[in-house]
C-alpha cells in the first residue's frame, strides 16, 4: 500500500501565471471563503420550486468523480485509492472524512468546511447541511469502485451531532454522468489593457507571496487562513451550480433573480473575504507597508484575487466613487463556453458582485450589511457573450 505522504504529490498545486489559475489534478481549483461557499449553498437550495439540493449534490459527484479519478494511478489497490479519496477531500480544505467503513456503507466526518460555514454565518438550522460532502462521497465511490451510489447524510454536526455521518445506499439509480465540456477557450486573448497601477504596490510581489503560501488543509482538513477558513474549490463545481441554478430558476420564469442572488452572494464574499485579509498579520507583513491610501488598497486586493484564482482582472479606471476592471480569462465566462457554447447575456456573476463588495469594503464605512449596496456593479460585456474580455463596472448608489 502507498502511504499518505507518498499520495500528497499527486495533489501539487500549478500556477499557471498567463492565465492566473491555481490546478490541482487537473482541474482549475479557486480559492474562496466558507462564508461564500455556505451562502451560494443557501441561495441555491432555499429557492423554492426548484431541487436546488440535487443540483449541488449531482454538481459534486460529476466534478469530484472526474478529479479523483484524474488523481488515482492505474497500480494503485483499493485501499490506496480511497486513502487518495480522503487525503483529495482533507487537501482541498473540505474537512476529514473516515472512509475506513465504507465497505458497511457509513462514511464519519468530524470536521466539515461548509458547516463551519453554516454556523458562522446562517444560523441555527433544522436540516443536515452536508448535501456537498454526499455529492463528494458519490463521485469518491464512483472513482474508486465504478458503482453509482445514493450517499445520504443522517447526523449532522450543523444539527448539533458529534460528527456528521453517512450511509451509502447501493440500490438502483442512473449511471454516474462525465463532465462533459467542449474545448472553448484556450488562453486569454493578447492584448489587454491598459490597465491603472499604483506606484506603490507591488501586484506582482503580492501574486508570488500569495501563491507561495501553502493552502491546503491541516490535520482537520481545514484552511485557516486571513481569519477565515478556505478552501480550493474546482471551478467546474462553481460553474455547474451556478448555472444549473439560473437555468432551473429559469424554468420559473425567475431567472434574472436567480443572477441577482449570486451577485449578492459574491458582493458579501468580497467585503467578507477581503476584511478577514486586511486585518490578517499575512496582510500586516506584506502588504501593509505597500499601502498608503484607500486606491493602494483597492490595488492591493485585486492582486489577491488574482492570486486566489479569481479572474485574471485588472483596473482599467479607478476613482472613489466608481471603479472599472476587466477580465480575459474569468472561470465563469470560460466555464460557460465549454459548458453551453456562446451565452445570450453576461455570465461572471461572482467578479460583478466582488467587484461592488471591493468598492464598498475600501470605501465604505460601517457593518457588512450597512455597507452592503452602496456600490452598484454591472458586467457590460463578457467572454461568454464572444467578446475579446469581460467589462465591469462599479459606481456608487447616490
Ligand atoms: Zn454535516
Ligand atoms: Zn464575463
Amino acid at each position: 500500500m502507498v502511504t499518505g505522504s507518498d499520495l500528497v504529490p499527486r495533489l501539487t498545486m500549478q500556477y499557471e501565471p498567463a492565465t492566473y489559475r491555481r490546478r490541482i489534478a487537473g482541474h482549475d481549483v479557486i480559492i474562496h471563503c466558507h462564508h461564500y461557499n455556505a451562502r451560494l449553498q443557501r441561495t441555491i437550495e432555499g429557492a423554492r420550486g426548484i431541487d436546488g439540493k440535487g443540483i449541488l449534490v449531482g454538481a459534486a459527484e460529476v466534478v469530484f468523480g472526474d478529479q479523483l479519478a484524474r488523481a488515482l494511478r492505474p497500480g494503485d489497490d483499493e485501499v490506496t485509492r480511497w486513502a487518495v479519496a480522503e487525503l483529495l477531500y482533507r487537501h482541498l480544505g473540505f474537512g476529514r472524512i473516515d472512509l475506513s467503513r465504507i465497505g458497511e456503507g457509513i462514511v464519519t466526518a468530524d470536521s466539515s468546511h461548509f458547516v463551519e460555514g453554516w454556523l458562522a454565518g446562517l444560523g441555527e438550522t433544522t436540516d443536515n447541511v452536508c448535501s456537498f460532502t454526499e455529492g463528494y462521497l458519490q463521485g469518491a465511490v464512483h472513482a474508486v469502485t465504478g458503482a453509482a451510489v445514493r450517499v445520504r447524510e443522517v447526523e449532522c454536526m450543523a444539527r448539533g451531532a458529534g460528527r456528521c455521518r453517512f450511509e451509502v445506499d447501493r440500490g438502483e439509480r442512473p449511471a454516474v454522468a462525465a463532465n462533459h465540456k467542449e474545448p472553448a477557450i484556450a488562453s486569454p486573448r493578447e492584448p489587454g489593457g491598459p490597465y491603472a497601477k499604483s506606484a506603490h504596490v507591488d501586484e506582482q510581489a503580492i501574486i508570488d507571496a500569495v501563491v507561495g503560501m501553502p493552502m491546503i488543509g491541516d490535520d482537520a482538513g481545514l484552511i485557516p487562513a486571513f481569519s477565515v477558513y478556505l478552501a480550493n474549490m474546482p471551478a467546474d463545481f462553481y460553474n455547474r451550480i451556478c448555472i444549473g441554478f439560473v437555468e432551473a430558476m429559469r424554468g420559473l420564469g425567475r431567472d434574472k433573480a436567480a443572477i441577482r442572488l449570486l451577485v449578492s452572494d459574491a458582493e458579501h464574499c468580497g467585503m467578507n473575504t477581503f476584511r478577514g485579509i486586511m486585518h490578517s498579520p499575512e496582510w500586516d507583513g506584506l502588504i501593509a507597508p505597500m499601502v498608503r491610501d484607500r486606491a493602494d488598497a483597492l490595488h492591493a486586493i485585486i492582486a489577491i484575487s488574482n492570486a486566489l484564482g479569481w479572474g485574471d482582472w485588472h483596473v482599467t479606471a479607478h476613482t472613489p466613487r466608481t471603479l472599472a476592471l476587466e477580465s480575459r480569462y474569468g472561470y465563469e465566462a470560460v466555464g460557460y463556453r465549454e459548458y453551453r457554447g456562446l451565452a445570450a447575456a453576461p455570465q461572471c456573476a461572482m467578479l460583478t458582485g466582488v467587484a461592488a463588495g471591493v468598492m464598498e469594503l475600501v470605501y465604505g464605512e460601517g457593518t457588512v450589511e450597512e455597507r452592503y449596496g452602496t456600490f452598484s456593479a454591472r458586467e457590460e460585456r463578457c467572454v461568454g457573450c464572444g467578446e475579446p474580455s469581460c467589462n465591469f463596472a462599479v459606481e456608487q448608489v447616490e
